[in-house]
């Protein structure tokens, strides 16, 4: 992922999805497109649980090739960066949890975590060469289904893509993000509040202490979605 452009999407996600705020102020909440947007929050949130976080980080699953591109592009619509990028950040992450070199850790302040990081963020050299062929291929992509997604809702109306694109890229990013932030608190820790919103992500101790299983815990959305697509889980 090029500097620039990845300097673009992360100032997209940082700045321009709040817009969504003054709009709702001004034309007041369109309850119809709320609720498709929730829906959506909860399909897409999965494709980054599920799809960049368990599946293509941790290789927790081994879907059939149809399911893994359908869970990638669920993660790629929610403008995150290109797989490869997501990936080596969060390898990063579990290599050095609240050490030096954590790319989001609190220790570094609470808002570094939530969402400062993504901006402050240097460019690395593997980004894409040390991606391996699938991923490469995937972040070719990206760019292709995190635009086309996004602009789609202008097909429909400046409403649709204020609530489709703005708020749900907004609210699927915080919803990644806390789990950096709140779950590192202090200690790393689980939370089933988080748990309900974040697709499963909420039972993040469990999930550092064993990266590969599947299933985070009881309450884990992402884990019906992988069962309901009849993927392969490799370690519990
Ligand atoms: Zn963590
Ligand atoms: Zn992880």
């Amino acid at each position: 992922m090029g500097s620039l452009a990845r300097k673009i999407n992360a100032y997209f996600l940082y700045l321009a999805i709040p817009l969504w705020v003054p709009y709702m102020v001004m034309y007041g909440v369109n309850v119809q497109l709320l609720v498709i947007t929730l829906i959506l929050y909860q399909l897409t949130g999965c494709g980054i649980s599920v799809g960049y976080h368990r599946m293509l980080t941790h290789r927790a699953i081994d879907p059939h090739p149809t399911v893994k591109y359908f869970l990638t592009v669920l993660g790629m619509i929610c403008m995150q960066g290109p797989p490869s990028h997501w990936v080596r950040i969060h390898k990063l992450h579990h290599g050095r949890a609240d050490k030096a070199g954590d790319p989001h850790s609190p220790k570094d302040g609470f808002w570094h975590a939530q969402c400062g990081w993504v901006v402050k963020l240097k460019q690395s050299k593997n980004d894409t060469k040390k991606s391996g062929k699938i991923l490469t291929v995937y972040d070719r992509q990206y760019y292709w289904w995190a635009l086309g997604a996004g602009l789609a809702p202008l097909l429909w109306s400046v409403e649709a893509f204020v609530y489709l694109t703005l708020l749900r890229v907004f609210l699927v990013a915080h919803s990644t993000w806390i789990v950096n932030s709140w779950c590192h608190l202090g200690r790393i820790k689980n939370s089933t509040l988080l748990a309900i919103i974040c697709c499963g992500e909420g039972y993040h101790k469990n999930h550092h202490d064993k990266p590969r299983a599947a299933r985070l815990g009881r309450i884990d959305l992402g884990y019906c979605l992988m069962r309901l697509l009849g993927c392969r889980t490799l370690y519990h």
